[in-house]
């Protein structure tokens, strides 16, 4: 292996000296592809190599959605960590890589095309916001690095963490995430993330040119804060988050970087992960009916169905109507003329024969309400295991 500038007959010469081979690539160490210049797509098409090839064994296998949901999360968003969590993936590479999973999550094997009935955002998101919880590569990778990066912060010392400090310390995506812990105050009180809130210098119009100076510590008068010596002017609801802050009682505490969101202060990369995702995506505050559904005691299919029924996304032939899969939105079992999800789980005469046999209909709430509602009243009613074996069978 030599440089582009070595020209050819001087790199046989070396060879034939030094009886090293000359080599265009440098193949694997430890599994890490060995990279001489720019990082390009096809470095990683190893890792995508590996994923196609995990997934032609389960090809022949009968797998249902939560099956498969599960064997995703599992096989092929862990395979790549051994790389994710030292290198910087392509985006081209994780968009890939998403794309497989999402193929094979949805993929219907008798006819080979797909059908997605939740979208991507939605599997993305964690469970306990209605999601399926998959974890979308990009974020799993930079969460990941950020463990490199908490190291940086934090050990200094160690000869490899000065190298990469400078090339890499200027990561965008996380820093918003890491904050200082007071110790000795020895932090600007302008510039550096020292409130939960941000950087002064970044809420506040103007910052005093006498002030720019001055650190946090300069504020401690004996243990208390005082802000009178500040020419700047600090707005109150400001001026209450400064004294809400502990003085450190230590005087030997330095000051160090911690990961706001964590109580220890310590960054794991689930905890990165799920700070991107929370920052990238606006999630709604519904998490009343999936913190149900995540606790809820059954088997995973039929959560599964449950999870698709609350996103209104239940395969039924009204839907598949709406999205022209079909001509006919009329129900196969009984021929009423549509077949949407109340119809579907409750209202079809077949459907109603079961829940008559049982002892369902007329009891209280079983008419009325929204399929929500309706199904986390049954579920939490006495007969609720009885409910979930009827609503699965039918
Ligand atoms: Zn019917």
């Amino acid at each position: 292996m030599g440089s582009k500038e070595v020209s050819r007959g001087k790199k046989e010469k070396f060879s034939r000296l030094s009886s090293i081979k000359v080599a265009r690539d440098l193949g694997k160490y430890l599994g890490f592809p060995l990279i001489q210049g720019r990082v390009k797509r096809a470095h990683f098409n190893c890792i995508i190599d590996k994923i196609k090839g995990r997934l032609a064994d389960w090809k022949g296998k009968l797998l249902n959605k939560a099956g498969r949901i599960t064997l995703a999360k599992s096989v092929l968003t862990s395979m790549p960590i051994y790389l994710m969590q030292n290198m910087w993936l392509p985006n081209a590479t994780c968009m890939q890589i998403d794309k497989i999973v999402r193929q094979f999550i949805w993929g219907n094997q008798e006819t080979g095309g797909s059908w997605n009935l939740i979208n991507w955002n939605m599997v993305t998101r964690p469970r306990i916001n209605g999601g399926l919880g998959v974890r979308e590569t990009r974020f799993g990778n930079i969460s990941l690095l950020g463990k490199l990066i908490w190291h940086l912060l934090n050990s200094p010392g160690k000869l490899w963490v000065q190298m990469l400090h400078k090339k890499y310390v200027k990561n965008q995506h996380l820093r918003e995430g890491f904050m200082i812990r007071l110790g000795t105050g020895d932090v600007s009180i302008w510039y550096d993330k020292w409130l939960e809130f941000g950087k002064l210098a970044s809420i506040l119009p103007v910052v005093n040119i006498s002030d720019t100076d001055m650190l946090v510590k300069d504020l401690w008068d004996d243990g208390q804060w005082n802000l009178e010596s500040l020419s700047t002017v600090i707005p109150n609801d400001v001026r209450f988050g400064i004294l809400a802050v502990p003085i450190p009682r230590d005087r030997n505490l330095k000051d160090c970087v911690v990961w706001e969101n964590s109580m220890a202060g310590t960054y794991t990369p689930h905890l990165g992960y799920t700070w991107l995702l929370n920052k990238s995506r606006h999630m709604e505050d519904d998490t009343g009916k999936w913190h149900w559904l995540v606790k809820l005691k059954a088997i995973e299919k039929v959560k599964h169905l449950i999870l698709l029924i609350f996103h209104g996304c239940l395969p039924t032939n009204t839907l598949r109507f709406r999205r022209r899969l079909t001509d006919n939105q009329g129900c196969p079992r009984c021929q009423f003329a549509v077949e949407d999800t109340w119809h579907c789980i409750r209202d079809c005469r077949r459907a109603w024969e079961v829940w008559k046999e049982l002892g369902f209909v007329g009891t209280t709430n079983f008419l009325g309400g929204n399929t929500v509602d309706w199904i986390i009243q049954q579920v939490d009613s006495d007969q609720g295991h009885l409910f979930l074996s009827a609503l699965w069978w039918i």
